[in-house]
């Protein structure tokens, strides 16, 4: 109850800090709620600018653009991690930030994450900093992966030391980035769990997802994942203890890798809503992206209860048909760099016809290989046929591209 009348509600305005597509979807159903939505992002033309009530034009560590937002919202939530915690502590003199900026301080950078979990004696895989980079890969051994502290995001700022490389040529790649070395896990599937707490600390967990991903970057979403009762007991238990270790206020989502003993490690933590949470909206009774907008409004939070099965495949610039100039693959950078050339969108008859699917496309002008465009969502309680019609809609999509 006191937290329900402290709450924000209906009319009140949220800022978002980066304007991607989390942030479109928290704007669309915050807006069908009543909420008023400002972005702050580089781009006017963002995913989530579109779809929102003003947008702040600025970038994401640009503190007087930021200041410029605090002074015209009620809260401040974002849709990446990637806002540097001294711009959140500045903000939170103006207005509150949900989550704030110490629980994002111990979430954007590896190692401080890393340094988290085991001090709140959570499992993950053997790590080292990277000082010199031969004494961490003594450490956790080889073949490992080299992850940039900061800013790393679908593989990017990644790279796999196999037993016979040459380690300190390999770590130039990351162009002197500060990293943290990694064993590779040999896991069997990898697994999130999605939750969210409230203001007053309830917690509402969605149902368990299982992640495949392709060249580091989520392909596919299958919840409910299948699996033994009591291991999910414990993969939710992780996750909630993760959230209330962190004094978490909205989604967070917790991926793990699961090893052929069943045994559980943390791979990382996301404090915002997640890819492989999408499937709540449209197969839960309260998508993450209400659910979010609840939990930093300090509203009671809605029944993460599943409809149905669901499965979701990612849809990626590389379906999308280059007439000009292939782009770069890994690049990175949102602004479009390496999509010269004509652009063809992949052809959606066979989505459309689908009674079952749901298309999301994020508004994004400027596909490149590697970049997150849409997904398709398949409504199914056969989750084995919804994975196997999500391989055919592909299949189908990258013949027409
Ligand atoms: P991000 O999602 O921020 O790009 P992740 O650390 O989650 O970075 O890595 C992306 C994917 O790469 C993981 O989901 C997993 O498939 C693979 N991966 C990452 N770390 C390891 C590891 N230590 N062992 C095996 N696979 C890994
Ligand atoms: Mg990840």
């Amino acid at each position: 109850m006191s937290a329900a009348s402290r709450g924000l509600g209906p009319g009140a305005t949220i800022g978002v800090l980066g304007g991607g597509q989390l942030g479109r979807m928290m704007a669309v159903v915050a807006r069908q709620m009543g909420y008023r939505i400002i972005v702050l992002d580089p781009s006017p033309r963002c995913p989530t600018a579109q779809v929102s009530d003003g947008v702040v034009v600025g970038a994401l560590d640009d503190v007087e653009a930021a200041k410029h937002l605090a002074s015209q919202v009620d809260v401040i939530t974002l849709d990446t991690e990637h806002v540097p915690a001294e711009v959140l502590s500045v903000l939170e003199a103006i207005v509150p930030v949900r989550p704030n900026a110490a629980v994002l301080r111990t979430i954007q950078d590896r190692l401080v994450q890393k340094q988290f979990l085991d001090r709140i004696g959570l499992p993950q895989a053997a790590w080292a900093p990277v000082d010199d980079v031969d004494a961490a890969l003594a450490k956790v051994g080889r073949p490992a992966i080299l992850k940039v502290r900061r800013a790393g995001y679908d593989g990017k700022g990644q790279v796999r030391i196999a037993p016979g490389d040459d380690a300190v040529a390999l770590l130039g790649r990351l162009r002197g980035e500060p990293a943290v070395a990694e064993e590779v896990v040999g896991f069997t599937r990898e697994i999130s769990v999605i939750l969210a707490r409230g203001l007053d600390g309830q917690i509402q967990i969605y149902p368990v997802a299982e992640n495949v991903h392709r060249h580091h970057i989520l392909h596919t979403t299958r919840a409910p994942a299948p699996m033994p009762e009591a291991r999910r007991r414990q993969a939710e238990a992780m996750a909630v203890s993760v959230a209330e270790a962190l004094g978490h206020v909205g989604v967070m989502a917790v991926e793990m890798f699961e090893l052929a003993d069943g045994r559980l490690l943390i791979n990382e933590i996301a404090p915002r809503t997640h890819n492989s949470g999408h499937y709540t909206y449209g197969a839960c009774a309260t998508s993450q992206f209400e659910q979010h907008i609840r939990a930093v409004c300090g509203v009671p939070l809605g029944d993460p209860r599943p409809l149905t099965g669901a499965v979701m495949v990612n849809l990626i610039g590389d379906l999308w048909g280059q007439a000009g100039q292939s782009g770069q693959g890994g690049t990175g950078g949102p602004g479009g760099q390496g999509s010269l050339g004509e652009q063809r969108p992949p052809a959606w008859g066979e989505v459309l016809a689908r009674p079952e699917a749901r298309l999301h496309l994020y508004g994004k002008d400027a596909p490149a290989p590697g970049r997150k465009m849409g997904h398709v969502l398949l409504l199914d309680d056969d989750t084995e046929r919804a994975l196997a019609t999500a391989e055919s809609l592909i299949a189908a999509l990258r013949s027409r591209s």
